[in-house]
């Protein structure tokens, strides 16, 4: 497509024109400067200048001082069509000139006459996701940039976390489209947009024991989320079977599957060795060597879908320092009194329910809250209740798989899941140390580990501030 067509009167002129290439108007500007100061020889007379007519589609719009002061005009039309999206604009109007003697005293054209009289478009591209047009882009390298910075926003590689392969669960297409300059969307609105992803609303008719936390939990959101759904609503509001509230739920336009090797310091916890010394006190305890955290570098290969890691698999483990077990020195037993810990709202003394490493902490991976720790571990193995209470609930439940909830009292809870067989029912009560199930995967689970988390008055607190 040629935008700019150049008419001229004499024949010898367009054949010479004609054998520059069209790709540089430059060349041509500077040709035709050379051929109109030898062709207006000889002409002038003192009421005339000479001077160029502009049409457009046919029709004349204005005059300009030459063709160049003619080219020079819509050239920076152009540019400043398209500055906002750091392009420069083109048209299909067809622009001619025709050179003439025009009386002395003309107005020119302005820049804005011209720009009235032109249509603009952007030779852009469209960014489509799974069919679906999303953006409209002012190039190639606009696309990349965009799709650059969504990557890395979930996955940034550097020289402990190198990347093997980067691919999109949906297919995208970036193909040409000639667009509006008002049509196209900056980088910065369209990551915006891919951020959000795509929020859809749907309504939750709450169930018998529901509380805001387990709707959460349920629906695989955050407490907060479903609260921000429901405005007015706190964690003291008071809901009821039957009733309807908003969820709302965000599903990604665009998901990146990276696979790549990750290397990590990771902490391992110092264990407790508790040892009974009838010369103290009874019910007291003191530290006798104090334990200290080891350190080990893990590499290991991943697959992950966003801010979700997939699989997670060890390839290399060093210890590079120990840990070092701490001793505990105890009085000899003594007989609790029920009424000892009552009301006191603290957290008994827990045991840790089963030996694996941990392979998740308490807290953000990534976007996502993990609400509890996991121990790493064999399918099978037996984990026991971390402290003596009634099972309240024992069986499947949505991504926890197999799970069991013990309650020990005082509003304090402790929660096991993805168990591949469930060993208590409801209502049993349990001693700490007893061993209630089995390790497993079921649920939404990656591999045997038992989730393990510890709740106060309803919320998670961090498990590793009460068991190691
Ligand atoms: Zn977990």
């Amino acid at each position: 497509m040629r935008p700019v067509k150049i008419k001229l009167e004499p024949k010898i002129w367009i054949e010479s024109l004609n054998k520059l290439p069209w790709k540089s108007p430059k060349m041509i500007g500077g040709a035709l400067a050379v051929l109109l100061a030898l062709g207006g020889g000889g002409y002038y007379l003192n009421t005339t200048a000479p001077a160029a007519y502009v049409v457009i589609n046919g029709e004349t719009v204005g005059i300009v001082e030459s063709v160049i002061n003619g080219e020079k005009l819509l050239e920076q039309v152009l540019e400043e069509e398209g500055a906002p999206v750091g392009e420069v604009a083109k048209t299909h109007d067809q622009i001619e000139y025709t050179t003439a003697r025009i009386d002395n005293g003309f107005t020119p054209l302005t820049k804005e006459e011209l720009k009235g009289k032109l249509s603009f478009f952007i030779e852009a591209v469209e960014l489509k996701i799974a069919d679906h047009p999303m953006f409209t882009l002012a190039s190639q390298a606009e696309a990349d940039k965009l799709l650059k910075a969504y990557e890395e926003m979930y996955v940034k590689e550097d020289e402990n976390n190198k990347l093997t392969a980067v691919t999109f669960e949906e297919e995208v297409e970036i193909q040409d489209v000639e667009a509006l300059p008002e049509a196209i969307t900056t980088v910065a609105e369209a990551l915006e947009v891919l951020k959000q992803g795509n929020v859809q609303k749907e309504e939750y008719v709450v169930e018998e024991n529901d509380s805001w936390w387990l709707i959460a939990r349920k629906n695989d959101l955050k407490t907060v989320e479903v609260l921000a759904a429901n405005p007015g609503a706190t964690l003291d509001t008071i809901i009821k079977p039957g009733e309807k509230i908003a969820i709302e739920k965000v599903s990604p336009y665009l998901t990146v599957v990276f696979e790549g090797t990750k290397t990590a310091t990771e902490t391992i916890p110092f264990d407790v060795e508790t040892k009974v010394d009838n010369k103290l006190a009874s019910g007291t305890s003191k530290v006798t060597k104090a334990g200290a955290d080891g350190e080990k570098v893990v590499t290991y290969s991943y697959v992950q879908k966003n801010d979700k890691i997939v699989t997670k698999t060890i390839v290399d483990e060093k210890v590079t320092k120990e840990a070092v077990s701490q001793v505990v020195t105890k009085g000899p037993q003594r007989v609790q009194v029920a009424s000892a810990s009552r009301g006191s709202g603290l957290v008994p003394a827990l045991v840790r329910p089963y030996g694996g490493y941990v392979s998740s902490y308490y807290g953000y991976r990534g976007s996502e809250f993990h609400t509890g720790i996991d121990y790493a571990g064999s399918s099978g193995d037996p984990f026991v209740a971390a402290a003596a209470g009634t099972v309240v609930a024992a069986g499947r439940q949505g991504n926890y798989g197999n799970c069991i909830l013990v309650d020990h009292g005082n509003g304090i809870q402790t929660r096991y899941a993805h168990a591949s067989k469930i060993l208590v029912k409801v209502g049993q009560s349990v001693s700490q140390g007893e061993t209630i199930g089995l390790v497993g995967s079921t649920g939404r689970s990656t591999g045997s580990h038992l989730h393990f988390e510890i709740i106060v008055n309803g919320d998670t607190v961090n498990p590793a501030n009460y068991v190691r």
